[in-house]
């Protein structure tokens, strides 16, 4: 049976690391958030946000929005806080609403204050490999991995999912100088995704299709990371079927409970690093 990665216990961890480094500055970090529409989910995860930034000491300021208010109007409430001192990380909660534009909105974020690092910019600065605001389900599986000493280093690691939010972004850090794994994407169009999950010694899954990942999948012993995060008749289930790949994986993230909880965690790390870079230089 592989071992079960408590994506809830690292994130505990981080946390109390980010309120110790809160303590010791002489300001409080400012997160303010920004939510558009009445999406129960979106509500959901701005509300745990919240609850976690006021946990750890960073103040959070929320603005709550009609759906059916203009992009224009959002763009200029970006605008102002950006501008806000007391602001140092802005979070707009995606996906927006029909109307309105997520990546027009997201660039009109200061990169400095683009806490989910999901700003053109600080995405050029990942594709670099330069230090800066990274996404946070990224950075959260590599955390994980860090946690349990899995080794990267000539690793090979699999990703099903390519989108700039989860799968491409965590190629990009897997496979640069330090963590030195040889990464593959699969996507939607790849051609027997079986034969190419069971070279993974890491195998991440960001598809969004629950199940997706079965026992026949996964090499004996491999790593499993399991981001998706699927709204079903059964509840919130992942992209892996657990109960078939835990006695097959060597390691396995559960959901709930796994990459969620760390995703949620590095939103502080980005708040707290924003707001020390910011800082430091005004
Ligand atoms: P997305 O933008 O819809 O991208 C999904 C990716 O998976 C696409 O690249 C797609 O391929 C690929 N894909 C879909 N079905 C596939 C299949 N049957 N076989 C192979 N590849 C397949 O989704 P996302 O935003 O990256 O999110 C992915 C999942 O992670 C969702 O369940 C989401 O809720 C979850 N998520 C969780 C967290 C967390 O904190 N735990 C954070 C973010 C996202 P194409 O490009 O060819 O369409």
């Amino acid at each position: 049976m592989g071992r079960i990665l408590d994506g809830k216990a690292v994130a505990q961890e981080v946390k109390e690391e980010v309120t110790a480094a809160v303590s010791l500055l002489d300001y409080q970090p400012g997160l303010a958030t920004v939510l558009v529409g009445d999406d129960p989910a979106s509500h959901t995860y701005v509300r745990g946000k919240r609850r976690d930034a006021e946990q750890v000491g960073i103040r959070s300021v929320h603005h709550e929005l009609d759906a059916s208010m203009s992009q224009q109007d959002l763009v200029r409430l970006v605008a102002e806080l950006n501008k806000d001192e007391s602001v140092d990380g802005i979070l707009v909660q995606l996906p927006l609403p029909n109307d309105l534009d997520g990546e027009a909105t997201v660039e009109a974020i200061d990169p400095v204050k683009d806490v989910d690092g999901l700003h053109p910019f600080n995405l050029g600065k990942l594709m670099l490999g330069r230090p800066g605001l990274r996404p946070c389900t990224p950075t959260g599986v590599v955390r994980i991995l860090d946690h349990y000493e899995i080794a990267t280093a000539g690793a090979r690691a699999v990703i099903v999912g390519r989108s700039f939010l989860v799968g491409r972004p965590l190629a990009m850090i897997l496979s640069e100088r330090g963590v030195d794994s040889t990464v593959s994407v699969a996507h939607s169009r790849t051609e027997d995704l079986v034969s190419v999950t069971r070279e993974a010694d890491i195998l991440i899954a960001a598809a969004g299709s629950p199940g997706l990942i079965g026992r026949d999948h996964v090499k004996p012993g491999a790593t499993v990371i399991d981001v998706g995060v699927n709204r079903t008749d059964e509840g919130l289930v992942g992209d892996v079927d657990f109960d078939a790949v835990v006695d097959v994986a060597g390691a396995v993230t559960p959901v709930p409970g796994g990459v969620g909880p760390m995703t949620r965690a590095m939103l502080l790390v980005n708040t707290l690093r924003a707001a020390e870079s910011r800082r430091a230089v005004s």
